[in-house]
């Protein structure tokens, strides 16, 4: 079936994702032994025993993170560096963190090859990130997080949107969205100044803690 056809299928309705998603070749991001497989709707394995997520997922995401296109977005998971394509035709700036220096590297290099000029791949941990990297007006997690730490909610500028899948490893995770809400807000004090809903049930690999010392 036609890529565009299955993502308005599984009801992605945002133009402007379907055409990024369009413009992306997933095929450049899976393995070769799988690339047969690079338009069905299922997640694959990539190396270091990691996944490029399911393209629903992809565009899911995308869609419910109500990019702006001058929007400076946080990645957390650049995996084989699939998401951070498709986010960088939606936004001003995208800088993508990954925990292993070799998904990093193959990641950008290919993103290199197909000129995204406006992503930066960092070998980095999400948990641990450099103050200089400053905040963002949104931020996307593609690892499973059994909470989402402080540290990375205040990276998010004002009206900033987090979205993460949480839960346990292993099991299957809640998709929640984060919005950071003005300073002045009644509901403030209850709430810490962030709002938290709960999109879809998904399954991640999980986020782990350090730069891997394995390559
Ligand atoms: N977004 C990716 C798929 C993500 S798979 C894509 O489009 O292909 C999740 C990725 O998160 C894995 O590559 C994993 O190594 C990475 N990861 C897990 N914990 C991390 C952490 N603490 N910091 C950075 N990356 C992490």
């Amino acid at each position: 079936m036609n890529f565009q056809l299955l993502l308005r299928r599984r009801g992605i309705v945002d133009h402007a994702v379907l055409k990024a998603m369009d413009e992306v070749p997933r095929e450049d991001f899976v393995e070769p032994i799988t690339r047969d497989d690079a338009y069905a709707d299922v997640a694959l394995p990539i190396a270091c025993g990691q996944t490029i997520s399911q393209p629903f997922v992809v565009a899911y995401m995308t869609e419910q993170l109500q990019l702006r296109r001058y929007h400076r977005v946080l990645e957390i998971g650049t995996g084989s560096g699939y998401q951070a394509a498709v986010l960088s035709h939606l936004a001003a700036e995208v800088v993508t963190v990954e925990r292993y220096r070799t998904l990093a590297d193959r990641a950008r290099l290919r993103l290199r090859r197909l000129a995204r000029d406006n992503v930066e791949v960092l070998t980095a941990d999400g948990f641990d990130l450099p103050d200089e990297l400053g905040l963002f007006d949104r931020v996307m997690v593609t690892a499973a997080m059994e909470e989402v730490p402080e540290s990375l909610k205040e990276r998010l500028t004002k009206d900033g949107v987090l979205l993460a899948p949480v839960g346990p490893d292993g099991g299957v995770q809640v998709l929640m969205r984060i919005r950071r809400r003005a300073p002045d807000s009644a509901a403030d004090s209850a709430s810490q100044g962030f709002a938290t809903e709960e999109l879809l049930e998904v399954r991640f690999v999980p986020a782990l803690k350090g730069i891997a010392r394995q390559l």
